[in-house]
Parts: C-alpha cells; sequence; structure tokens
C-alpha cells in the first residue's frame, strides 16, 4: 500500500468497483486526484432521495447510535460501538486496505451482526449485490461475525394512507448467500488493488469501463488524445463497438471501412462531419412544418418522481407534474406571449396544474414540445385523476407535435450537434446567440430543477424560497422560448411555409 498518497485517503465503493473494470482508475483516484472532474452537484437529486429514505429506514430499527465526525472519527467511533455491542449503529464506517464503505443500519443479535444496505431503489439490481458483498467483506476484515446481509428497498406496490406506513412502505430482501458467494472474488481484488497502488500507473486503453456505468471521472485526462468529433459521437451505435472500432485503429467516422453497415442517419451524420456542412433536407422539413398551424404553442412540463409519495392515494415513484411554460403565437404576426405554472409549497400541484393548462391552451392550438413521451404521460394520468378535464386533456394530447423529430431523423443534422438531439444540444448551434443561455442560469438541466423542488420542501427561508422558485421559472421558460428559436429557425428556412391559421 503507497504510505504518503497525495490524493485520497481513502477509496469510496464506488471508486473500489470502478478500478475492478480499470486499475488504472485505482491508482489515480489514490495518487493523482487532481486529474479528477467533478460531477458532484448540490442539487443532485439522487443524494437528496438516498439520504431521505436512509433517515426513514432508521424508524423501523429504532434509538440506535449515529457515527459522526470525520472519516477516521467515524472508523474508530464505530470500532468502539462494535466492541461495546451497542445494539443498533447508524451510519457504520469500516475499512480494508483503505477502501471504506459506510453501513447504513447495523444490528446485534444474538452474539453476531446483521448489515442492512438501504436503497432508494423499486428492486434489487446487481450493482446492490456487489455492494452488499463488498460490506460483508470488509465487516469479516474487520473480526465481525456476520449473521446476514439484507437490502431494504422501496415497494412500488404501496399506497400512501393517512400516513407513511413504513413496514409496508420498504421491502427488504435477504443477500446473504448471493453476497458470501462473491467473497473469494473480493479478496482477489483486495490483492489486485494493493499490487496496482504498489507500483507505477498502469498502462490501460480506454474501453467501455470509461463510460459505463458512469463516466468515468478521469475520461478528460485518459481521452484527451480523443479528437473532439470522434467515433465515439456516432449516432444509434452501441458504445461496445464505437470501443471495438477505435481499438482497430478508427477514431473518427469518417475512417469507417466503405463496407460498415450504417444506417441512413449515421451516413447523415458522417457525410456531414466529413464535408463539415449542415445538413437539411428540405423535402422532410417542409413536410414536417406543414403540420404546424396556428395558433402555435411551445409546452414543457417539470415534473418528480418523488421517493415517499407525498399525496394520498400516490405510490412511490409516481410522476407529479409540478411546472409548466407556454409560449405562445396567436397568428403569425402576433406578439410572442407567455403562460406558465408552479406548485405551491407542501400542496397537491395537480387539479392547479390540470386546470391552468386546460385554460391556457384553446382547442384550436397546435402544441409543440420537445420529445412528447412526459407531457403526453401526465395528460394521460390527469386525465383519469379529474374526469372533469378529460376531454380536455385528451384534446390536448391529440395536439401535440414533437419538435424533436426533425433532430431525431436527420432532417437537419450539423457537425457540432455531435449525433446529440437535446434541445441543449442543438439549440447553440441553430441559435449561436443563444449560446450561453442555459449557461447564465443557476438551474441547468431538468435533474438540478427536480433537486431544487425537493430543495424548496421544509425550506422555512422564504427569500431563498422565493429564489429557488424564479431560478425555476426562468429555467422552465428558457426551454420553451429555445423551442420557440429552433422553430422560428426551422420557418425561416421555408418562409413560404409559415404555418396557416386553422380554421
Ligand atoms: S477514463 Fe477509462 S482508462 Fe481512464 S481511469 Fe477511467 S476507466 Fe480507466
Amino acid at each position: 500500500m503507497n504510505s504518503s498518497p497525495e490524493g485520497n485517503r481513502f477509496l469510496s465503493k464506488s471508486q473500489f468497483f470502478r478500478g475492478t473494470r480499470c486499475s488504472k482508475a485505482w491508482k489515480l483516484f489514490w495518487s493523482h486526484s487532481e486529474l479528477k472532474t467533478s460531477r458532484l452537484d448540490s442539487h443532485d437529486v439522487f443524494q437528496i432521495a438516498s439520504k431521505e429514505i436512509s433517515l426513514k429506514s432508521r424508524k423501523l430499527f429504532p434509538e440506535g447510535e449515529e457515527i459522526t465526525g470525520n472519516t477516521e472519527q467515524k472508523i474508530s467511533k464505530t470500532l468502539q460501538a462494535v466492541q461495546n455491542k451497542i445494539p443498533i449503529i447508524y451510519n457504520a464506517h469500516f475499512q480494508r486496505d483503505k477502501v471504506l464503505v459506510s453501513v447504513d443500519i447495523l444490528k446485534y443479535e444474538q452474539g453476531r451482526w446483521k448489515l442492512i444496505l438501504v436503497k432508494s431503489a423499486s428492486k434489487k439490481k446487481r450493482k446492490h449485490i456487489r455492494e452488499v458483498a463488498l460490506q460483508l467483506n470488509i465487516l469479516k476484515s474487520n473480526g465481525l461475525s456476520i449473521s446476514s446481509a439484507s437490502l431494504l428497498h422501496v415497494n412500488t406496490s404501496y399506497i400512501l394512507e393517512d400516513k407513511l406506513d413504513l413496514d409496508d412502505f420498504f421491502t427488504e430482501i435477504d443477500l446473504t448467500e448471493l453476497a458470501l458467494n462473491l467473497q473469494s472474488k473480493l479478496d482477489g481484488k483486495f490483492i489486485s488493488l494493493n499490487d496496482t497502488l504498489n507500483n507505477q500507473i498502469p498502462e490501460v486503453e480506454i474501453g467501455t469501463y470509461c463510460l459505463q456505468p458512469h463516466e468515468c471521472e478521469f475520461k478528460n485526462h485518459c481521452w484527451s488524445a480523443i479528437p473532439e468529433t470522434s467515433i465515439f459521437d456516432l449516432t444509434r451505435l452501441a458504445t461496445a463497438k464505437k470501443v471495438e472500432l477505435y481499438l482497430k485503429g478508427i477514431t473518427e467516422s469518417q475512417e469507417l471501412p466503405e463496407d460498415y453497415p450504417l444506417s441512413e442517419y449515421q451516413k447523415i451524420q458522417i457525410h456531414s462531419e466529413k464535408t463539415n456542412t449542415r445538413f437539411i433536407n428540405e423535402k422532410a422539413i417542409e413536410k414536417f412544418l406543414k403540420k404546424l398551424t396556428f395558433p402555435l404553442y411551445f409546452l414543457d412540463f417539470e415534473a418528480l418522481q418523488p421517493v415517499v409519495p407525498l399525496f394520498q392515494g400516490d405510490n412511490p415513484f409516481e410522476f407529479l407534474p409540478v411546472q409548466f411554460s407556454l409560449h405562445y403565437l396567436e397568428t403569425e404576426e402576433g406578439a410572442l406571449q407567455h403562460k406558465e405554472f408552479i406548485a405551491e409549497n407542501n400542496l397537491d400541484p395537480r387539479l392547479g396544474f390540470a386546470t391552468t393548462l386546460v385554460n391556457s391552451i384553446p382547442e384550436n392550438a397546435c402544441i409543440l414540445v420537445y420529445n412528447v413521451a412526459l407531457e403526453k404521460k401526465i395528460n394521460k394520468s390527469l386525465a383519469l385523476r379529474f374526469p372533469e378535464m378529460e376531454k380536455q386533456l385528451k384534446t390536448i394530447n391529440s395536439q401535440l407535435v414533437d419538435l424533436i423529430e426533425p433532430f431525431n431523423n436527420k432532417y437537419i443534422y450539423d457537425p457540432k450537434m455531435k449525433g446529440k438531439s437535446s434541445i441543449k444540444a442543438i439549440l447553440p448551434v441553430l441559435v449561436p446567440e443563444m449560446e450561453e443561455a442555459y449557461k447564465n442560469l443557476n438551474i441547468k438541466n431538468g435533474m438540478m430543477a427536480m433537486g431544487a423542488f425537493f430543495n424548496l420542501q421544509g425550506n422555512q427561508d422564504s427569500n431563498e424560497k422565493n429564489k429557488i422558485r424564479q431560478d425555476l421559472l426562468d429555467y422552465c421558460k428558457l426551454d420553451t422560448l429555445a423551442m420557440v428559436k429552433v422553430w422560428q429557425y426551422l420557418n425561416n428556412l421555408f418562409p413560404a411555409l409559415t404555418p396557416q391559421k386553422t380554421k
């Protein structure tokens, strides 16, 4: 083991598992953590949900002792609590060879310890088995006798009644046997870890492990030789195939052999990149634009998926619409107008959301959305919930037109889009004056918006609450303004095709 590391003092479980796929990552985490690109985000919605679930789970194992302090203190306090046979320990910290794990719940029963991993997940996943196995391994290496190891996850069929029933909300699955089966493999990984940390940085080619299950924090460093536009940007090609091509020496799509099987979309992208020109399929865009009529509306929803249901009758992870933005043009010459809705704190937003929505959109509107699935799904569920608005909500769904179509289907493609079709990828390419628009906002993407909504709950500071609400309004408004700008760009390609007023 490196005795004087310049980087991490401990490896987290995710760093350990990253290293089981790529030993270079172990060495870099340990001795060159300055090369990391941080993915941490204070609005991280997954972290917020995990924390909430972890705290809720403690009520099933009450009166435990929580381990606090810095990492070294947590490790020594945990060992002390174990020695004292504290019946329930929360947030217990253990290390083996500087790999650190924290155990949500540790329970002492009949001379042995039961470890419980708590996850805000809807079912057992392979990564949970690996995590429990690692915890079991490290606890055993610290001399604990383990009676069982289990996963506590969320029961998705739970329905909230008057108050949260934690026994019904959580599902516990015993993973002892599965975790025991992985022990010799894990012991082998610890041996490799020690070898790696005692040696030079290993030579490792880039691979699928750089991108899966999440992008590696050292990607910027290891991928610095990959050109700005590369084979990794090719649309609709599996990562494993991209890596395979790269390892054969193909770095850019243009270097693909003539006979390489390509879809029409991929051929368009490659041709556009080769010639460095914007591809425009005039016929297809013309056909798309002909579907649009005035009054023309641009709609975007924001929704939460709370792990713990907030309102009676709801399931965990049920979509809860909390905000919409609506830009609209009544006529071709008319001014661009705007309406919006945002949920009031702690109140069920669905009735207000649905009522405002149906009152804001006329029956003859043509409604552009970007990636229609969420809007359709939410309108359907609102229609079921409020039969009095079912007809209008169904009408709205029948009027939706997906503005992503020209980009998903490569009716238009610019090399700067890098194989992507999200609004945030195409907007700065087509409308360069909007390049900084999202960067200038406090909330820059949907995940941050969800995190901000969760942060609003229970926030008592009215100034802070007002600021977050304004940030949310600004973000959602920009999403629909971006759609207006993209539509205007397409429309300006064919001025003769200005949408017709519906009769
Ligand atoms: S970017 Fe890839 S090669 Fe580099 S450390 Fe991460 S997983 Fe390994």
